[in-house]
């Protein structure tokens, strides 16, 4: 029996220098070609990327034809102006958003609401499905949220934020398919049917990874910790096998559980996203080149 091929999207954050801009054109540019169901591009913690996720947005889905979603927080902005940004992107023909609470600027303790903002996810969702113009994705945590007490927790606001107006969620990355698949059940049981989507990060930067799992609450195995341990006496090269065959056992394991989509966060870098699509069978479909 052949494997079910899944289906993909990827993940982009907005350049900040034109060094960063040429890096996201060529990621997008290689990447393009393997048909996504969808990019989205980030909006920087505390709003701090207004300006460059719009650009970043209508460029990419101008120049390659994909279907964007621009990712939006709550943070330090009045509900007005949230919801301005949603219509300057119906405005310029984007329809998809991903839709977060987000997180306190740098520097500052936990998120607090701005005063005339929305105070939670489940408002933004609840205000940006009232216009009926967008497909609204929202984030899931596998492992507890940090600001959560446990998964039974997270598992019961997924479910608020699904029925506010959402139609599937991407998850926060993890290392373990079981992780993946306890969460999934638990999510049926509660009565979730929207699509879960398992967020897989290929590991670029071994340091960079353990630091953003520390911040997520991501459990990091002890295996991994030994692994690219042996693997950095060897180099980059080693490492980057390592990181390869690390990220498709783990596609492939929640393939087999029955995952036919997954969402690649690339950080702006397309080789390690590539090499394991083409692991799994997502190979250019002709024609998908940037159009201009
Ligand atoms: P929520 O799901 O609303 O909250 C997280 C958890 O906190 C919930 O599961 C629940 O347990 C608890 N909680 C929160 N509010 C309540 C409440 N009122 N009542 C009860 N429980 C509550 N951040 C950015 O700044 N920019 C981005 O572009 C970005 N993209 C992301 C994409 C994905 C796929 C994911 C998973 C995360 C992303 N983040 C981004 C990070 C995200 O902003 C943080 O994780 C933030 O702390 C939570 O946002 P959320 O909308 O997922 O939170």
């Amino acid at each position: 029996m052949s494997r079910q091929t899944p289906k993909i999207s990827f993940e982009f954050f907005p350049p900040k220098t034109l060094d960063a801009s040429f890096r996201l054109w060529e990621t997008a540019q290689a990447l393009a070609p393997l048909g996504p169901e969808y990019v989205s591009v980030t909006y920087g913690a505390g709003g701090t990327t207004r300006k460059l996720t719009h650009e970043a947005v209508t460029t990419i889905n101008r120049q390659f034809g994909l279907n964007v979603a621009a990712h939006l927080t709550c943070v330090e902005a009045t509900r007005e102006e949230t919801m301005k940004i949603v219509q300057d992107y119906a405005d310029a023909g984007i329809r998809e958003i991903v839709a977060l609470r987000g997180d306190a600027p740098k520097g500052s303790d936990g998120f607090t609401a701005h005063q005339d903002g929305f105070n939670n996810s489940v408002e933004l969702i609840e205000a940006i499905a009232a216009r009926g113009d967008m497909t609204i994705r929202v984030g899931a945590y596998p492992e507890p949220h940090p600001d959560s007490p446990d998964t039974d927790a997270d598992v019961a606001w997924l479910k608020r934020k699904i029925e506010a107006g959402a139609s599937s969620a991407i998850t926060q990355f993890f290392f373990d398919a079981d992780t993946f698949f306890r969460f999934r059940d638990k999510c049926a049981a509660a009565g979730i049917d929207a699509p879960i989507v398992p967020g897989i990060l290929p590991i670029q930067s071994w340091a960079g990874t353990k630091r953003f799992a520390a911040m997520c609450n991501t459990t990091v195995p002890d295996w991994a910790h030994e692994a690219f341990d042996l693997a950095a006496l060897d180099g980059a090269d080693a490492e980057r096998q390592l990181a390869t065959g690390i990220c498709v056992d783990l596609c492939e394991k929640l393939i087999a559980g029955g995952v036919d989509r997954l969402h690649f966060y690339t950080l702006n870098r397309p080789e390690l996203t590539r090499d394991v699509c083409a692991a799994l069978g997502v190979r250019p479909k002709a024609g998908l080149e940037a159009v201009a």
